[in-house]
């Protein structure tokens, strides 16, 4: 499981007036697709935008420092599911949606 910075590029009255990357947060994966397609679920990405996920080994001080203040902040509880048997998990933190094994297939 790799973790992932992900941002939002390209400017957009809508979600980031002249700004033209954001950082959305962080999540947990095995590929950079993953994170990308439960990104796009979960933020909003017009026509003139798109997403690009960052592995943690490939982000700067000082943009890890503000994914984490973003993910503290923003993305705490989310509802999720087991990804091998679709059992709900009830609120569990973002970045874990995509690594999330209920007790029963976690052994
Ligand atoms: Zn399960």
């Amino acid at each position: 499981m790799t973790t992932y910075m992900v941002t939002r590029h390209g400017s957009n009255a809508a979600n980031q007036s002249m700004i033209d990357r954001m950082i959305l947060g962080l999540y947990e994966a095995t590929s950079k697709d993953k994170v990308c397609t439960a990104a796009s679920k979960e933020h909003t990405v017009y026509s003139n935008q798109f997403l690009r996920a960052t592995p943690k080994s490939r982000i700067s001080q000082q943009d890890w420092e503000e994914a984490q203040e973003i993910d503290a902040r923003d993305n705490q509880l989310v509802s999720g599911v087991c990804q091998l048997c679709g059992k709900s998990l009830g609120k569990i933190r973002q970045i874990e949606t995509l690594s999330a094994i209920c007790d029963t297939c976690g052994g």
